[in-house]
């Protein structure tokens, strides 16, 4: 076979879910033990059993995102946000720790690097997380582009929310406003004239996450970041493994004019473009306008929504009611533009 890796396979949608599941899942010894989140799972993260009915929580993330600062961020915060809120959603939403591992091309500016690092290191003290170890590497001028960060995360959990585990009846909530980072990343990208109001929502979650698994824990069937790929690429995936259909209202879908107007612009549908601050959450029917309600008591839920409810019918599918009728939204094969996050 003469198929070669293309941008798209970093793209969080299809074609990346392709090549992980034919390359490095399939085949993977599991030696862990019962009760665990894999490879296989291809979840936010893995889940490992120690014991007294917790978990520890484990995942990881390279950071490639081309401009390192664009508004509302940059490759430091966006490190640190991506790390955490994978953690989170898995319901660790108190980091043990981090590592982060830095490779840089020879001649990159040493004051850019020192405005990454205070990033870094602001952005775990508004987590409540500490890098532990790290690693620095140097590549020559032209074998890469600038710089990339590798981040993993550590922490420990009495309650697993997997991304499957949504039921028919489930709503489908969401944490805020959607496509935030990748319209900004991709209009600064562009040079639009219209990026002074469109900034990325990268932030870390976690608060926001143990606040309303506090109060609604056992009404939280499923959770994710729909980073990525965006909306549709993250309900895809959980509508798939949790064997559900998946209706989405158009009219409750919370988008800014800003991101609109740049969808437009691009001709990007804003539901395939990533988030950097937000969660996707299946919730019991009865439960749903209250953890909307808790959600927006935290100043990063403030837009909480219900978008959508889960069937029986057409499971795997998500569909989406514009309110005149009914359409079939795909899994985008990646996101629109490579090297968002
Ligand atoms: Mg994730």
């Amino acid at each position: 076979m003469n198929e070669r890796v293309m941008m798209k396979h970093g793209a969080g949608g299809r074609a990346m879910r392709r090549l992980v599941e034919e390359v490095f899942v399939r085949g993977a010894p599991d030696g862990l033990p019962a009760g665990s989140v894999g490879l296989a799972a291809m979840d936010d993260g893995a889940a490992i059993p120690i014991g007294d009915g917790r978990w520890l929580v484990i995942t990881t993330d390279s950071h490639v995102v081309s401009p390192i600062f664009f508004p509302g961020g940059d490759i430091g915060r966006l490190a640190i946000s991506g790390t955490v809120n994978d953690l989170a959603v898995m319901g660790a939403t108190s980091a043990l720790a981090l590592t982060c591992a830095v490779i840089l091309e020879e001649g990159f500016s040493w004051a850019e690097l020192e405005r990454v690092q205070a990033s870094l290191r602001a952005t775990c003290k508004e987590a409540s997380a500490s890098i532990v170890t790290g690693d620095t590497k140097v590549m020559g001028r032209g074998e890469m582009d600038g710089i990339v960060l590798n981040t993993t995360g550590v922490a420990i959990t009495d309650r697993v929310v997997r991304d499957s585990g949504l039921r028919p009846g489930d709503r489908i909530v969401v944490t805020g406003t959607l496509g935030d980072h990748g319209m900004a990343v991709l209009a600064t990208r562009h040079a639009l004239g219209l990026q002074g109001n469109l900034r990325s929502d990268v932030a870390p979650i976690a608060s926001m996450i143990a606040h309303v698994l506090s109060r609604h824990g056992p009404a939280l069937t499923a959770m994710k970041d729909p980073t990525r790929g965006g909306l549709a690429s993250a309900l895809s995936e959980m509508a798939q493994k949790s064997g559900v259909g998946v209706v989405l209202d158009q009219a409750a879908l919370p988008i800014t004019d800003e991101v609109r107007a740049a969808g437009e612009l691009l001709g990007i549908d804003p539901l395939v473009v990533a988030n950097e601050g937000k969660a996707v959450i299946g919730v019991r029917a009865e439960e749903a306008d209250a953890v909307v309600a808790t959600l927006r008591e935290h100043p990063l839920g403030k837009k909480a929504a219900i978008v959508g409810t889960c069937t029986g019918a057409r499971p795997g599918a998500l569909v989406l009611d514009t309110g005149f009728g009914r359409r079939r939204v795909t899994e985008p094969e990646g996101e629109p533009l490579p090297r968002i996050c």
